[in-house]
């Protein structure tokens, strides 16, 4: 059994980062750029006004009310024809270039027009008013760094700079096949010992959630015939093949012995982890990884969550596909015994006023109850050389997809009045 640190630095080991391609930005959003990204331009380009009012010089304004003659109106878009002279002012807008001659605009609130003479009615400081040609970015300068994960602000920034092809790191193809001669699909009623098959779409949900799309290959039986038979199917297509189920210790847990036979190595065998102790990671001749994720759907989720998730992101080219941990302040008594480190579905809140967080743990039957899981934002601690943490205590937390998104009410009030 390897410690969770030894797992991950075996996986970042042994996943390939994949090629960059080339996309327009408008899809990008999500991906992880694979360039560094320079202005073509200053910015602002030229001295933009900004607010709407009058350009003016901020001697002739020193002490108002000054009445100004009014030579141009210039809108946003359109070039200054005329410089600003001695008792002069162009009505100005919001976004347009300041003309030649005037070092200030005053805000239209503080004038008041007649024809074609205003009277400014309060003073300016020279610049004010004014964003300055390069006062936030020069050309040439850097504006997005190789490694960024493009968000909204970035994706702004591409297309201030003109980049509407952006290079970023391929996402890997990843194939999902859940194995069990006991599943159905959801959309059957089990009959007696079958349950439903939840970790093929949890898997895909997750995939999602990471920003892949994934196919799903269907269910393999718990024959090495048809696991060797999907297994084939998924390593062909797919960058990043997920199992789940059959990699314990029972009698029909073939998945470690069917990878064997198909020529693909597994590095990884036993985590020291609670859920999730028995995980498979492997990798096939063409560099292609397989993960045989425990069959619990708990233990499913975690594992994604904590190494299949760390793998995708490395694919595409990120440089620390660890997610980092938060802390927040124990409001129960979290119990795990044993010498794994435990990773337990926990409701972090943030605290009205103060801003504190505040993790309660969710009461849980443990790595089958998905109910319980799903009300969880956080996965919160437990460290392995402790058996519980108390009330009060300091708590590490992995922050889930829904860790800001969530807002249950329901399950909230249930977890604080238990
Ligand atoms: P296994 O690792 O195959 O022994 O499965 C462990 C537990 O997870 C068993 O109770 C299985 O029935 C359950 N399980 C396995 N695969 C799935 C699945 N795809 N959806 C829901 N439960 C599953
Ligand atoms: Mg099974």
């Amino acid at each position: 059994m390897i410690s969770i640190e030894q797992a991950l630095a075996i996986i970042l080991e042994n996943t390939p980062v994949l090629a960059a391609e080339e996309i327009d930005f408008t899809l990008a959003t999500g991906h992880l750029l694979r360039e560094d990204i320079v202005s073509d331009l200053d910015l602002p380009p030229f001295p933009r006004s900004a607010v709407d009012g009058y350009a003016l010089r901020a001697k002739d304004v020193m002490t108002p009310p000054e009445k100004l003659r009014v030579i141009e109106t210039i809108p946003a878009g359109k070039f200054p024809e005329r410089s600003v002279g001695p008792g002069e002012a162009s009505q100005i807008m919001t976004g347009a270039p300041v003309p030649k001659g005037a070092d200030a605009v005053q805000m239209v609130e503080r004038t008041q027009v007649n024809r074609d003479l205003v009277e400014v009615l309060a003073s300016v400081q020279q610049r004010q008013n004014i964003a300055q040609q390069g006062s936030e970015v020069h050309i040439n300068d850097m504006v997005l760094r190789a490694g960024t994960r493009l968000d909204p602000p970035a994706i702004a920034v591409a297309a201030t700079v003109g980049r509407t092809r952006l290079l970023v790191g391929r996402k890997p193809h990843v194939s999902i096949i859940a194995t069990g001669d006991e599943l159905v699909h959801p959309a059957t009623r089990p009959q007696a010992g079958q349950i439903r098959n939840s970790n093929g779409f949890s898997l895909l949900a997750q995939c999602a959630g990471a920003g892949v799309m994934a196919s799903y290959l269907g269910v393999a039986k718990d024959t090495e015939s048809s696991l060797t038979q999907l297994i084939g199917q998924g390593l062909d297509k797919s960058d990043v093949l997920l199992l789940s189920g059959g990699v314990s210790m029972g009698r029909f847990d073939l998945v470690e012995d069917v990878l064997n036979h198909l020529d693909v190595s597994c590095l990884i065998k036993k985590i020291a982890l609670k859920p999730g102790k028995p995980m498979v990671f492997a990798v096939a001749k063409n560099g292609n990884l397989v993960f045989g994720l425990p069959g619990n759907p708990v233990s499913t989720m975690v594992t994604f969550e904590l190494f299949v998730r760390t793998a995708i992101a490395r694919m595409e080219g990120a440089e620390k596909p660890v997610r980092p941990l938060l802390q927040a302040k124990l409001q129960r008594k979290l119990v795990s015994k044993g010498s794994r480190r435990a990773y337990l579905p926990g409701w972090v809140q943030i605290r009205e006023g103060d801003g504190a967080l505040l993790a309660f743990p969710v009461p849980t039957r443990g790595s089958g109850d998905i109910v319980a899981f799903s009300k969880a934002n956080a996965l919160l601690i437990v460290p392995e050389q402790s058996d519980y943490l108390d009330s009060n205590d300091p708590v590490a937390f992995h922050p889930l997809d829904s860790f800001l998104a969530k807002e249950d009410r329901w399950a909230m009030e249930k977890l604080q009045n238990a």
